[in-house]
């Protein structure tokens, strides 16, 4: 059975509590723990009486926005699938202003702890209600007093048995069906954008959503919409400044705040804004994400990134494209970028750093190579077959990679032969996307433990 196949026939921590020492009200972080482990069980009632049971607990979520993501609930025998907020205090959900802010529209259930005095309404910023439920002192003080599981970012799902059954070369080949369908999906996406658009704005579009990751791969793909190549390239000289302004990170007075260096960069790119920005200004402000990201992931800087990238288009797009395909050269060429400003600033306003920063490092590089470079060279390249493409390996995992670990394989150690490669990386990032995603079920009805127990190299 094929990979494809399989997904067309299927659908088209917690903390150690230590002895007898309850605080008053735990810290927010433990309340989420003592959760996600299922401390406070998963059958409630909501503040208007109406039977909730958690289906699935879902991903806890270490960036910005609600608190656990892709959760399923049952709310009197109704299904939601969506994320989960949980505060201390049913005040916090206005405190914390989530009321207003878009990235918790799609809350479908808020948990706080003890009953406060008067009402409080969870609506979300389109007035939608948002059911609550209110964990008890009793139901609390029991929880904080069972010691639980060292806590995780996943629980191991009902794959673990099947795949532990398999043999190693079944489970190659399962890899390899899921890495080369996902290569598929990816090509295709690619030439439907270089089909409308053509070859450059694709990989520009690309390169731009690599570097978004994680949180900003929209934001900075609709940049690199809004901010062709092709406009760019017509003012070599003012790419920078297009594309911050663009972004929404530039204005008037910012210059004037700033110091030394910084306060001449800044004021150039305002000047070659001014000039350009009526052929690039939108209404409609791109919704970057600021908050929860490492100074080396902060928007500023991925865009400075893909401005000096765009400035040096023809080298990249070269190397990019070239064949025979060379990973290597590909690393090399965006290890070489360098910047006055860039190689010493997370962002427009912070402080100069004592060391020079990469501004595209080996990650990023070999993630625009697993994600776009190599799945296009491995349709377009005669000599750049899978075995090649499986000898490139990464030894960097991000939160998604170790959660799919977990799950599928019941640990990071236990999965560690499968992790290091970019195919198997890019197959079980396949996998968690088409079935760990999808199910609704806390495994359930997932039917692809079964197809496992059916798979044969
Ligand atoms: S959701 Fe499906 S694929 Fe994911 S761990 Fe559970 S059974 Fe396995």
């Amino acid at each position: 059975m094929r990979y494809s196949q399989l997904i067309d026939d299927v659908w088209n921590t917690t903390l150690m509590v230590s002895d007898g020492v309850v605080p008053e009200m735990p810290a927010e972080l433990e309340l989420q723990a003592i959760w996600y482990a299922g401390g406070f069980g998963r059958d409630f009632t909501t503040t208007e009486g109406k039977v909730v049971r958690v289906v699935q607990f879902g991903e806890w979520n270490r960036g910005a926005g609600p608190d656990f993501q892709h959760v399923a609930v049952e709310i009197d025998g109704e299904h939601f699938h969506g994320s989960l907020e949980l505060d201390p205090y049913a005040a916090d959900w206005e405190n914390h202003q989530h009321a207003t802010n878009p990235n918790y529209r799609n809350v479908i259930l808020h948990v706080s702890f003890r009953k406060e005095s008067g009402e409080h309404f969870i609506r979300n910023d389109e007035h939608r209600m948002i059911p609550q439920v209110v964990i008890d002192e009793h139901a609390l003080s029991t929880a904080l007093n069972h010691p639980r599981r060292e806590g995780a970012i996943a629980q191991p799902g009902r794959c673990v048995a099947p795949l532990r059954a398999m043999t190693a070369l079944d489970i190659e080949s399962l890899l390899e069906e899921a890495c080369r369908h996902r290569a598929a999906l990816k090509v295709k996406r690619f030439s439907s954008t270089a089909e409308v658009h053509g070859r450059d704005a694709a990989l520009f579009q690309a390169v731009a959503q690599t570097l978004g990751y994680r949180g900003n791969s929209l934001p900075m793909q609709l940049l690199a919409q809004r901010a062709s190549l092709k406009s760019l390239r017509e003012i070599p000289d003012a790419i920078e400044a297009a594309l911050f302004g663009t972004a929404g990170f530039l204005s008037p007075d910012m210059h004037e705040k700033a110091e030394g260096a910084t306060r001449d960069y800044l004021s150039d790119l305002w000047t070659d804004w001014w000039k350009h920005r009526s052929g690039f200004e939108s209404t409609r402000a791109i919704p970057w994400k600021m908050h929860g990201q490492r100074p080396a992931n902060h928007p500023h800087r991925r865009v400075a990134t893909l401005s000096i990238l765009a400035q040096h288009w023809s080298g990249f797009r070269k190397v990019a494209l070239a064949r025979p395909f060379s990973a290597k050269k590909i690393v090399d060429f965006l290890a070489a970028l360098t910047h006055p400003f860039w190689n010493f600033h997370h962002t427009l306003g912070s402080k100069p750093t004592p060391k020079a920063i990469a501004l595209f490092g080996k990650t990023q590089a070999l993630e625009l190579i697993a994600n776009h470079l190599a799945p296009i060279a491995l349709q377009e390249d005669a000599l750049f077959s899978y075995e090649k493409f499986a000898k490139l390996r990464s030894s960097t995992r991000n939160e998604k990679l170790r959660r799919v670990a977990i799950r599928l394989f019941g640990s990071e150690l236990l999965a560690e032969p499968w992790l290091g490669s970019l195919v198997h990386q890019q197959a079980l990032l396949q996998i968690y996307h088409d079935f760990c995603l999808e199910d609704v079920s806390d495994c359930a009805q997932c039917p692809f433990p079964e197809q496992l127990a059916q798979w044969h190299s």
